[in-house]
């Protein structure tokens, strides 16, 4: 099983990140965690040398973060991961967050922000995650327009746009939020499984508030075996497969 995103670099686990990580060796293939900011690169890449073969990452600037980074800071921040290439997996988080950012301008900004993301990700050849929060009307609208192919919605919740996502042959990543939501519950019913990975989106969701970890992701592939009627066996082969064949991982 395969935690298809995550965020260990996050300081919630500044105390015991090691500890945590060896524990999931114990129980999933692979992590792909995400690093969304400038700020949490070296600590990334720490990560991705000490678990090699197990840590992946995918590599952009956050859209909540449009607000505090320059364009020189995000040039250097592109320069990186060109110069790294060999070890990113993908670029994302990127896209458009409406919720955290209300105003029309710095709403154009991210989408600016997003179309770079979507060229970097086809200079270096690499699949794109994409968050959308309130937006993703606007979100894939631009991946249409940019002809973007190999696209992850990380926690897809967006209903009625599934058949635009089904018909552009893109992934979706099911969250916990799809253990008690019965709109994500209809969304996984009705997307394929070929196309559906697991993620935790860690150290966010964990249950009753508190820090999560990828190896809740075995409840998210319960519930997609509940909606599925299908083993829970086999819905980890499944999107194990999935997850390996979208982001090219060498486990
Ligand atoms: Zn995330």
């Amino acid at each position: 099983m395969i935690d298809a995103h995550c965020h260990l670099e996050q300081p919630d686990y500044n105390s015991d990140r090691d500890s945590v990580i060896e524990s999931c060796k114990q129980k999933l293939n692979a992590i792909v965690t995400c690093c969304a900011s400038p700020d949490d690169f070296d600590l990334t890449m720490q990560m991705l040398e000490k678990y090699k073969n197990f840590m992946f990452a995918t590599f952009s600037v956050h859209p909540i973060y449009v607000k505090e980074i320059n364009e020189k800071q995000k040039e250097e921040f592109f320069d990186l991961i060109i110069k790294n290439k060999d070890r990113v997996n993908g670029i994302g988080e990127t896209g458009l967050d409406y919720h955290h950012v209300t105003e029309d301008a710095w709403r154009e900004k991210q989408k600016e922000l997003f179309i770079e993301h979507i060229s970097l990700a086809k200079d270096l050849k690499t699949p794109l995650v994409v968050h959308s929060r309130d937006s993703t009307d606007d979100a894939i609208k631009i991946l249409e327009q940019e002809d973007a192919k190999n696209v992850l919605m990380h926690m897809f919740g967006a209903r009625h746009l599934l058949n635009r996502v089904k018909e552009n042959d893109w992934y979706i990543s099911v969250g916990p939020i799809a253990i008690h939501s019965k709109t994500h519950k209809k969304i996984i019913r009705d997307m394929p499984i070929e196309k559906i990975l697991l993620e935790t989106d860690s150290p966010w969701f964990g249950s009753e508030g508190k820090r999560n970890v990828p190896t809740a992701v075995l409840d998210v592939a319960n519930r997609v075996s509940q909606v599925k009627k299908l083993d829970v066996k086999e819905v980890d082969e499944i999107t194990t497969r999935n997850a390996v064949k979208f982001f090219g991982l060498k486990v």
